[in-house]
């Protein structure tokens, strides 16, 4: 079996949806989803003659050959993983069709039958769309969807997040996350100076109100955004102790694991980090020194299928818990799925596209009807590979402009 053609392409939803397709000489195809990033497309053609005539079934091997070709560059870490996170996945998904095999099989077994989401609910009811360098942009289907209205204003009230959550119950989620960062003030300075008292009581009461609108029996988390310096985030973690969180993320800049690691020490609550580390180099800082108590890979930019699930076991050998961060399209979303269905220090999967109105329509599974996520679970079926197809007349009407489409 060898490699003969590979091709991308990108719909633009609330970010990048980018796409990479691997095509063998029987006539099978793979496809996988890499997080966004500036140049993405451009740098995965630059791999793309690095795998024609080479073997699919060998996925580590050429995982193992990107990340050494990458480091040639400069790239032990950052995006360039974007890319090759996407390869992995699409070699994994046509080496299960053309073995028949599911891909939580090649991961190990599932260890579980269906898989937990937590949905993020933002700070309220803001619907957007996002550049790869998070500019703001208006695609047709956002300008559709505000009718012709202009963007309102956005506001952070505490009745927006018991709205929200009460929606999300009502949809059938039992883990749900939101934005507390963008209470603050944005002037540039929080890392330089403390949180006001009307910033610290705003925040507090944003989250007692998804709590009561979610009430007891829903996992809630909260989201930082590396937005704090540890002093600030130390208060945070107080105020917001009395509503029992599955987690607080990113309280401080990623680059330093020891800040959040500190106030992970206080056990105050339980703390969340990692979406932003490549491979199990960049984790291992954080997971040998019990650096939070659950850990984010993301699945689409960390490396790979595989080397995310190693994380995770490296994750699990210190009693760290497992949540991955998403932002991806179903497709990402579901080949995420499967290493968390073969991990059993999993909690729960992100999802990002409740905003989306076309995300559902994404993605046609090959053994099982209705949309990707049902009362809040996917559930993993033996259907080989991923398990599932783009379903391209859809996708193709969001297709980026200027970007090839699976050329
Ligand atoms: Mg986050």
């Amino acid at each position: 079996m060898k490699i003969t053609h590979v091709s991308t392409a990108v719909v633009e939803a609330n970010y990048d949806y980018t796409y990479v397709r691997v095509h063998a000489d029987n006539g099978q195809y793979g496809t996988g989803e890499c997080f966004f990033a500036p140049g993405l497309t451009q740098a995965l053609r630059e791999m793309f003659p690095l795998l024609i005539g080479r073997d699919p079934r060998e996925v580590d091997r050429l995982a193992r050959m990107l990340w050494r070709k990458g480091s040639g560059a400069g790239a032990v870490a950052g995006y360039l993983y974007n890319a090759i996170s996407g390869v992995e996945a699409a070699l994994w998904d046509l080496v299960g069709k053309s073995a028949g095999v599911p891909l939580w099989q090649f991961l190990g077994g599932k260890v579980r039958d269906e898989v937990r989401i937590y949905v993020d609910c933002h700070a309220g009811d803001n619907i957007e769309s996002w550049g790869p360098m998070l500019t703001e942009r208006e695609p047709q289907w956002l300008r559709d969807a505000l009718g012709g209205q202009p963007r309102g204003e956005e506001r952070y009230e505490p009745e927006m997040y018991f709205e929200r959550a009460r929606q999300m119950v009502a949809a059938g989620f039992d883990a749900m996350k939101f934005d507390i960062d963008s209470i603050v003030v944005l002037t540039g300075e929080e890392l330089n100076r403390p949180l006001t008292r009307a910033e610290m009581d705003k925040m507090t009461a944003c989250v007692a109100a998804a709590r009561a609108g979610a009430g007891d029996a829903v996992d809630l988390a909260v989201d930082c955004h590396w937005r704090f310096a540890p002093t600030e985030a130390i208060r945070i973690a107080r105020s917001l102790a009395p509503y029992n969180l599955l987690w607080l993320e990113d309280p401080c800049p990623p680059e330093n694991y020891r800040d959040v690691a500190e106030i992970r020490g206080l056990g105050i609550v339980p703390i969340l980090t990692g979406e932003n580390l490549n491979r199990r180099h960049g984790f291992w800082d954080l997971i040998v020194n019990r650096g939070c108590d659950l850990v984010a890979p993301d699945l689409q930019k960390c490396g790979g299928l595989l080397e995310g699930k190693r994380i995770g076991e490296l994750a699990e050998m210190q009693g760290i818990r497992y949540a991955p961060h998403n932002i991806s399209s179903p497709l990402g979303t579901l080949a995420s799925a499967h290493v968390c269905a073969t991990l059993p220090n999993f909690v729960a999967l992100e999802f990002h596209g409740s905003d989306v109105p076309f995300w559902n329509d994404l993605l046609v599974r090959s053994d099982c009807s209705g949309p990707l996520i049902q009362r809040g679970r996917i559930p993993m079926t033996n259907a080989p590979g991923l398990g599932a197809e783009l379903n391209e007349a859809v996708a193709r009407r969001y297709a980026k402009p200027g970007e090839p489409w699976f050329a």
